[in-house]
C-alpha cells in the first residue's frame, strides 16, 4: 500500500490525465478512502492544471521534450507505457515543469508562481507577434526587392568609412531600404530618412535603427511622394525624429 508521500509525485502526472496502471489504480483507491492530504493536494493539482489549460500551444513539443516534459510530470514508467497526452496538456506540462523548478509543492505560492508563468508566456507570445511581424516586413521587402520595375537608388554615405545603403522603390509595392554594417547611433538619436523633393522642403519618411549586428530593414509608408522625388537623405536626429533635417545627412541618392 502506498502512503502520501510516495503518491503525491503523482499528483500533477494524474491530473493531467497523464497517470496509468497501478499508480493510478492506487492513488484513486487512496483517494477513495478520503485521504484529507491527498484530496486536497489533487485539488490543488487539478486547479493548476486547469489554471493552465488556456496556455494551450499550437504545436505539440519535439519528441525530446516530450519526453523530458513526461520524464518531470509522469515518470519514466509512465512515459513507456504512454502513447498520447492531450495536446493542451503539453503547456500545463511545460508549466509545471517550470513551476517544479519554482518549487511547485508550495501550494500558498503557486498562486504568484503562476502569474510570474503567465508573465512569461505573455512574454513569448509577444515575442511571437515580433516574430511574425518581421516575417511580413520580409515578405513585403521581397516583393519589392522581385518586383518588375523597381529601382535602385545607392545611398552613398558623405564619410568614407560608412557602408553604402541601398533602396528599392517600386511605384505600386513601396520603398525598402536595406543596409548592412550600418553603425548604430547614440541611444537618444536615430537615423531618420529624408524624401527630397524636386522642389521644396525635404519630407520625412520615418526614422530607424539598425538592429544588433548593423543590419537595416526599413519599410517606410510614403509611395504618393516618391513620385516627385529627386533624392534620398538620410541624417542623424533626435530618438523621436525632426520636421526638418538638423544634421548634415550621412548618406544621399538621387532618385532617377
Ligand atoms: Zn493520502
Amino acid at each position: 500500500m502506498a502512503d502520501c508521500e510516495q503518491l503525491r509525485q503523482h499528483y500533477e502526472a494524474h491530473a493531467l490525465g497523464a497517470l496509468e496502471g497501478e499508480e493510478r489504480v492506487e492513488l484513486d483507491a487512496h483517494l477513495a478512502r478520503g485521504c484529507p492530504v491527498c484530496t486536497a493536494e489533487m485539488e490543488r493539482a487539478r486547479w493548476l492544471v486547469a489554471q493552465l489549460a488556456y496556455l494551450a500551444p499550437e504545436a505539440e513539443p519535439s519528441g525530446r521534450l516530450r519526453r523530458k516534459l513526461l520524464e518531470a510530470v509522469g515518470g519514466q514508467r509512465a512515459l513507456e507505457r504512454r502513447a498520447w497526452i492531450p495536446a493542451w496538456a503539453w503547456a500545463g506540462a511545460v508549466a509545471l515543469v517550470l513551476l517544479t523548478v519554482f518549487s511547485v509543492r508550495e501550494a500558498r505560492r503557486v498562486q504568484g508562481e503562476l502569474a510570474a508563468l503567465q508573465e512569461q508566456v505573455r512574454a513569448a507570445r509577444e515575442q511571437n507577434r515580433a516574430l511574425e511581424s518581421d516575417r511580413q516586413l520580409y515578405q513585403r521587402a521581397l516583393a519589392i526587392l522581385s518586383a518588375a520595375g523597381t529601382r535602385e537608388v545607392a545611398l552613398k554615405p558623405g564619410q568614407a568609412p560608412l557602408p553604402e545603403v541601398h533602396a528599392y522603390w517600386n511605384a505600386e509595392l513601396g520603398l525598402v531600404v536595406s543596409g548592412h554594417h550600418i553603425p548604430t547611433p547614440a541611444a537618444d538619436r536615430a537615423w531618420q530618412l529624408w524624401v527630397v523633393p524636386k522642389k521644396g522642403k525635404p519630407i520625412s519618411a520615418g526614422i530607424f535603427r539598425p538592429g544588433t549586428e548593423g543590419q537595416v530593414l526599413f519599410l517606410p509608408q510614403l509611395e504618393a511622394r516618391m513620385a516627385d522625388a529627386a533624392a534620398l537623405a538620410i541624417s542623424e536626429e533626435p530618438a523621436a525624429g525632426s520636421p526638418q533635417p538638423t544634421t548634415t545627412p550621412l548618406w544621399v541618392g538621387p532618385v532617377s
